[in-house]
């Protein structure tokens, strides 16, 4: 049956079509209809239609936005089910106001094959998020043959990656440009020179040297990024970086892109955020430096915390701000969690040991805004980069309020203030080195499709809807 929908209060914002204002906005049959200002307006478009008409009212000083568009989340399902599933992660997306998430093919068995790819499509059925798979470059991402790119683009693959570990040959990097170019999609880089890298924990420097850790230096990640890049320049194809983490890359991208090469990239909140020194217990970088402008001063963490384990690693507060500058100059397409859960075994040992990688779908949002009062990332910048930025470097139709859109919505509230408690979490990962950091931001209720999917008013944690039909 028909029903209407209409949420009526917030301040509407979607950069993509340079809306921000306080008003309403209705939906019907899953889809928007249109958004205004004026209450007559709304009446005469909900009497456009025999729909039985539900108004929510939400306060003022929340924040309605498109939902979020996630292009790189690890939903470890098939294979890593103790990690994730592919409905927690969509359960922990909606958590975190992301509507649109794109998972990551290294699972066992990889997504390298149409079987692997329809059953993800079919496990992520009725999730609380839409769910698009990214496919392997290489069959059992082990980088010797090319997967069937074009019977995977068919199934349903947004792109192309080996992420978790880097296409090592560049004979076959360039290869599975050649083939993805007429394809439409992107071929996604984990940007990590193995030789240079080795068996590096976290970034090589002064900190790593203190702790006596192996260093991951990041001119492994720019040698890479810059063999890509020539690769990108002799095939045409398009080429998106994943998780960029050092000045020198964001360098390289916004040089590519002066030449008109066809290249995106992405960052992470936590390489945005966060620093090495986080690794020997101190907090220093943009995030502590945002807190401690509203007065809050963090504790010292503790040494070697295995959840500030990340591939790539932390970097240098200077790193962090020309990762800014380029999200800012539009050189960085887009915000993207690299949400890695883990179980706690994977993280409980010594740092050399732990597994790599931040659950990050559910504080993304409350750490990005602590930079929003400093004015150093601008509102609208934020939620661009988290909605018509990603949807269009990838081409993905989401992220949007335009009328006719589908009636994906996050609702939230950026004044809220919550202390991130891993164990409350949707996600099976609780691995995350913001556990007990007062943050404020929250997401209050989530829509797909029209549908709440997820609403903090509810017991914490519980989404309702259709989530809970993935078994
Ligand atoms: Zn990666």
């Amino acid at each position: 049956m028909t029903q209407q929908l209409a949420l009526v209060g917030a301040r509407i914002v979607d950069p993509g079509q340079h809306l921000d204002e306080v008003g309403w906005l209705l939906v019907r049959d899953g889809r928007i209809v249109a958004h205004g200002t004026d209450a007559d307006a709304l009446a005469a478009r909900a009497a456009e239609s025999d729909a039985p008409l539900r108004t929510v009212e939400l306060p003022a000083s929340w924040v309605l936005a498109p939902g979020f568009v996630d292009l790189h989340t690890h939903l470890r399902e098939p294979g890593f089910e103790g990690k994730e599933t592919i409905a927690s992660g969509a359960r922990a997306a909606a958590r975190g106001g992301f509507t649109t998430i794109c998972c990551m093919p290294n699972t066992n068995p990889v997504i390298d094959s149409r079987t692997t790819l329809d059953y993800v499509l079919a496990r992520a059925k009725g999730a609380p998020a839409h769910v698009r798979p990214i496919a392997a470059i290489s069959k059992g991402e082990d980088g010797h043959e090319l997967s069937e790119m074009a019977e995977l683009v068919e199934a349903g693959a947004v792109a192309f990656s080996d992420d978790g570990r880097p296409v090592h040959s560049s004979r076959l990097m360039r290869l599975a440009l050649e083939y993805a170019a007429p394809l439409g999609v992107p071929v996604v880089e984990h940007c990590q020179d193995e030789d240079l890298v080795g068996s590096g924990v976290m970034n090589e420097g002064a900190v790593a040297t203190m702790l006596g850790l192996r260093g991951w230096p990041a001119v492994g990640e720019e040698v890479m990024l810059a063999r890509d890049l020539a690769l990108v320049r002799l095939t045409g194809a398009r080429y998106h970086a994943a998780h960029l983490s050092t000045a020198g890359s964001v360098d390289l991208i916004r040089a590519a892109k002066a030449d008109g090469l066809p290249v995106t990239a992405e960052v992470t909140p936590h390489h945005l955020l966060l620093t090495d020194s986080w690794v020997a217990g101190e907090r220093t970088g943009p995030l502590a430096a945002a807190l401690a402008a509203e007065g809050i001063t963090l504790e010292p963490g503790i040494r070697y915390d295995t959840n500030t384990k990340v591939n790539p690693p932390l970097r240098t507060a200077a790193d962090c701000e020309a990762l800014l500058a380029g999200l800012l100059d539009g050189t960085i397409d887009a915000i993207a969690t690299d949400h890695a859960p883990h179980t706690q075994v994977d993280k409980d040992c010594e740092y050399g040991e732990a597994a790599f990688g931040i659950s990050g779908l559910e504080t993304a949002l409350a750490s990005l805004l602590t930079l929003a009062p400093t004015g150093k990332l601008p509102f609208e910048t934020l939620i661009a980069a988290l909605t018509s930025r990603p949807s269009r470097a990838w081409r993905l139709n989401a992220g949007t309020l335009e009328p006719g859109a589908a009636a994906d919505i996050a609702i939230f509230d950026p004044d809220e203030a919550w202390t991130i408690d891993p164990e409350r979490f949707a996600s099976r990962g609780h691995n995350t080195p913001l556990a007990g950091l007062p943050l404020r931001g929250r997401v209050r209720m989530t829509l797909l499709d029209g549908v709440v999917v997820y609403d903090a008013a509810d017991e914490a944690g519980k989404t309702a809807g259709t989530g809970e039909a993935v078994r």
